[in-house]
């Protein structure tokens, strides 16, 4: 076969991904004379289909490439028209629009479709598959034709990574969601049983119900009007959506009418250069059955294809590199990355595994049979090490390979460390030496990298690499690594607080139009630069909890926040939940302290004091928080927001009440502190503690604020931390009296709300305000800023408005709907989740003892036997 050396029209069947890449690498090169045009049947532009989870948020932009790539001369794009015929004698292809097209060169993109299998009841009103903008605008207005109706609901079918992602659209919806899964794990196609069933615990942790080894059977309407599935196994299932995620197979039917060459699994024959069994066709993206690989349902190779094809069609020799199958669920809050030989086909190959179980954490490293060079690898639970360890497939890793294993405490590869030929971004192919060489020509900011290199534009998990290639490379310069957020706002968190706080907005969308990061020029995907990232959506979501004393979760703002805010209860490492009410000031009644009692053994909780005196009762499922908190409201008690970055416990000695060295009432002004500031969101948690006299038994100079009492007043010390790095309080003020001490602390963590880094505390905050504590002093005691009443009125705002984030979910259905996942097996024993008994409570398992554990379910109301020796 020959390549035809002057082509002059083009034509691309297919406005997908793949046809964007090559109309954007052919104009990128220069189109010389030539034309092309773009026939694409779906009603707008490509768009980014990877991407299409965000397409429940309306506002989203999927669009691929500024609108100018189309108005280039000789290029031509024609939405909404299908091409339904293709003469390879005439070289022409006819739309369903009449219109006849002649080409020189034909270029076939026209991608896949969503599978949907011969199920009987598959083409009832309800049943929907996940591959288009349109599959999402039909699911939104049956759900809109559903809203106000409580329990609505939805199962999918199909447990790969489109389905999960897919089920986790559908949770953001506010829906019960169930996942069918044929074989015994999820994304049985990327993992390993260990894998797979690490996965099943963090998917159930979001509250998606997950049921293996079956499959739908036949689907009819149910007499409450949703669907009725009835499955493999016997059993049925309710619900209101039933969407399909059970695999694609490649558009090829022009191919097959025309009589082109097919693979055996459909898909249009290429050889190494995505040339058809006609010299004049070509096939890029999902419809291309590839030598050896078959079809593949990824964008990097569909992107790869696009780059060979356009080289080739202005001359060039370039043939298709390979395929790199790594992939990363993009789910918040579920962290799985395979790469490379995930499943261990390599003969000899030797697998290294980390797994702890009862954390959700899997990993496997893919090891040559010495041990030496890294073939793959499978992340779930922790997928921290994905964007380091991925390019470095192929390359011996130096040390052992357990070191690589973040979950087993290890350090990743430095950014420094990777060769300039590793593949940072596998979707666009751009290799570390072309992100370094991108930043010593001048892009100097991540947008404009991004712009330049194209890497992390698209599925975006390598663009933590790409921001620490960019640090070091600044760093090796001598250039100030600039303070923005992130590439989606050029600014520090505290001039954002500012410019949010004087704007009024309320939400992110307003706040990213406004005071994002422009697209830059030449931005080669809208959707990746515009969307946020898991820097800037936490902090904003706490910046508009610092500044609007609203329900935490409203206006959409759930979706910013962390996993802990999102179920208002701490995670713990079992996937269960800790509750822990408000005891201000540490002060608690007997008739309180019976209800905590009644209530952990109610549900089987284990009961521990924390260092803050208060009571944390672990092991609760997410569905029966509601329950557990409604008992504890009834009595009188609140949410504490340990869950929160935020204040959280002012701890007290017992003071001059009891104690007879006390000189002042510590008890009742550490009460008085924590109803103040309770519910308050900073850039960090926020501790406080009162201590009645200089023995100083509460420790509250290991506090970000700390009260001591003197004889004539209180001393204030501030900036006092625990953690990594320890700090003792430093003295801000001494001998104020009760009022005063209230004022300057208003002013004191207001300033630090408005001013310090996102994750910041308060130590560290202070050691980086130009002039220090000194600074501090003068701003909160002199105020040298002129913003002392400012600091005190936004205190008085948000003491004022305060309300319990559990009293207001329990007060309203629609917000008790994201607790309310598992409502129908309340009660129920959770086969996955289990307890063993420990001095007289129950705990999660270590691995050895998994065999003796019981169901969590079933140690309720039951609680062991207290041993007469402890452990
Ligand atoms: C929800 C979802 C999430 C995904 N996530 C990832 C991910 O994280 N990572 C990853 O690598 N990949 C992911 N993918 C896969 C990725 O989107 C595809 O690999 C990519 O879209 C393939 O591009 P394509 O242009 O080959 O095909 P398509 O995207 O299918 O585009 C083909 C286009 O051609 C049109 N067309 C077909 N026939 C005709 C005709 N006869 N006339 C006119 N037009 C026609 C189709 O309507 C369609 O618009 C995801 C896919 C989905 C659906
Ligand atoms: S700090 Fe002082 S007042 Fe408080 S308990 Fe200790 S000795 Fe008593």
């Amino acid at each position: 076969m020959t390549a035809n050396p002057q082509p002059t029209r083009i034509v691309v069947v297919g406005g997908g991904p793949a046809a964007f890449r090559l109309v954007d690498a052919l104009t990128a090169r220069g189109l010389d004379g030539r034309t092309v045009a773009v026939i694409g049947e779906e009603p707008r532009p490509p768009y980014d289909r990877v991407n299409l989870a965000r397409h429940w948020d309306q506002a989203a932009d999927l669009r691929l490439g500024e609108a100018s790539l189309w108005q280039q001369p000789g290029v031509r794009l024609r939405v909404g028209e299908r091409v339904v015929d293709l003469d390879r004698e005439a070289r022409t292809v006819r739309t369903d629009a009449g219109a006849v097209i002649g080409y020189d060169e034909l270029v076939l993109a026209t991608g896949s479709y969503a599978w949907l299998p011969p199920v009987p009841g598959a083409e009832l009103d309800g049943v929907h598959v996940y591959r288009t903008i349109a599959d999402v605008d039909r699911m939104r207005s049956q759900l809109d034709s559903l809203a106000g109706q409580r329990n609505r609901s939805a199962l999918v079918i199909g447990g790969g990574l489109l389905g999960l992602e897919a089920a986790g659209g559908l949770v953001s919806q506010g829906l019960d969601v169930q996942v069918v899964q044929r074989s015994p794990w999820l994304m049985p196609a990327q993992l390993d049983q260990g894998g797979g069933q690490a996965l099943e615990r963090l998917i159930t942790g979001l509250g998606i119900r997950v049921r293996t080894e079956t499959a739908p059977q036949a689907i009819e309407r149910s007499p409450t009007g949703g669907l009725e599935v009835t499955l493999t196994d016997g059993s049925t299932a309710v619900a209101d959506l039933v969407i399909f995620a059970v695999g694609v197979r490649p558009r090829d039917e022009l191919g097959r009418l025309s009589g082109l060459e097919l693979g055996e699994r459909g898909g249009l024959v290429v050889d190494e250069t995505c040339r058809t069994s006609d010299e004049r066709i070509w096939a890029i993206g999902e419809a291309a059955c590839l030598p050896g690989h078959g079809s593949v349902g990824l964008v990097a190779p569909a992107n790869a294809m696009a780059e060979v094809v356009a080289d080739r069609l202005l001359g060039g020799r370039a043939v298709f590199p390979g395929v790199d199958e790594s992939t990363k669920l993009k789910l918040s809050g579920i962290d799985v990355a395979v790469f490379g030989d995930a499943l261990s086909r390599t003969p000899d190959c030797l697998d290294v595994v980390y797994a702890d179980p009862a954390r959700g954490i899997y990993q496997k490293l893919v090891m040559s049979d010495d041990g030496a060079t890294l073939l793959g690898g499978i992340l779930v639970g922790d997928a921290t090490a994905y964007a380091s360890l991925r390019p470095m497939v192929g390359r011996e890793l130096g040390t052992g390979p357990a070191s690589y294993l973040a979950a087993a405490g290890a350090e990743l590869p430095g950014a420094s460390q990777l060769p300039d030929d590793a593949q940072v971004c596998s979707c666009n192919a751009v290799p570390a030496g072309a992100i370094r060489g991108a930043v010593r020509d001048g892009c100097q900011e991540m947008a404009g990298l991004k712009a330049c290199t194209r890497a992390g534009t698209q599925c975006g998990s390598c663009v933590g690499l790409v921001q620490k290639l960019l640090n070091t490379e600044l760093t090796a310069a001598g250039v100030e690594i600039p303070k923005a957020v992130c590439e989606h706002f050029p600014m520090s968190r505290a001039e954002l607080f500012e410019a949010v706080r004087i704007a009024r907005l309320g939400s992110f969308t307003a706040i990213v139009d406004r005071f994002g990061s422009p697209v830059p020029d030449g931005a080669v995907n809208r959707a990746a630069i515009n969307r946020g990232c898991d820097i800037c959506k936490p902090m904003v979501a706490s910046i508009l909890a610092s500044l609007h004393d609203e329900y935490v979760l409203s206006d959409g703002r759930g979706t910013l926040q962390d996993t802990n805010d999102r179920a208002l209860a701490n995670l713990q490492k079992d996937g269960t939940y800790s509750v822990v009410p408000r005891i201000p000031g540490g002060e608690i009644t007997p008739a309180r302290l019976k209800v905590i009692a009644e209530v952990a053994e109610d549900f089987g909780l284990y009961t521990k004091i924390t260092g803050g005196q208060r009571i944390d009762l672990f092991g609760a499922r997410l569905d029966q928080l509601p329950e557990i908190w409604q008992r504890l409201i009834d009595a009188g008690m609140e949410s504490e927001h340990a869950y929160g970055k935020a204040v959280r416990t002012v701890k007290s000695c017992v003071g001059s009440t009891w104690c007879r060295y006390g000189v002042q009432d510590s008890v009742g002004m550490a009460i008085e502190l924590e109803l103040r500031y309770r519910g308050l969101r900073s850039p960090h948690k926020i501790k406080l503690g009162v201590s009645g006299c200089a023995r100083e038994c509460a420790e509250a100079r290991s506090k970000d604020v700390g009260v001591i009492a003197t004889d004539k007043g209180w001393n204030l010390y501030v900036g006092g931390n625990g953690g990594f790095t320890p700090r003792h309080a430093q003295l801000l003020v001494g001998d104020l009296d009760d009022a005063m001490l209230i004022k300057v602390i208003d002013r004191f963590v207001m300033y630090y709300i408005r001013t310090a880094d996102r994750l910041q505390r308060t130590a560290a905050w202070i050691a980086e305000l130009d002039g220090g504590l000194d600074h501090l002093r003068a701003v909160v005691l002199e105020d040298s800023l002129g913003i002392c009443d400012d600091l005190e009125r936004a205190m008085e705002e948000h003491v004022e408005s305060y309300t319990d984030e559990w009293a207001a979910t329990l007060a309203d259905p629609d917000k008790l709907r994201r607790f309310r996942s598992f409502v129908n097996a309340s009660g129920e024993a959770d086969r996955t989740v289990t307890r063993v008994p420990e001095r007289g409570q129950w705990r999660p398992p270590l691995d050895h003892e998994r065999d003796a554990a019981v169901p969590q379910g079933a140690v309720l109301a039951c609680g062991p036997r207290i041993p007469v020796r402890g452990r």
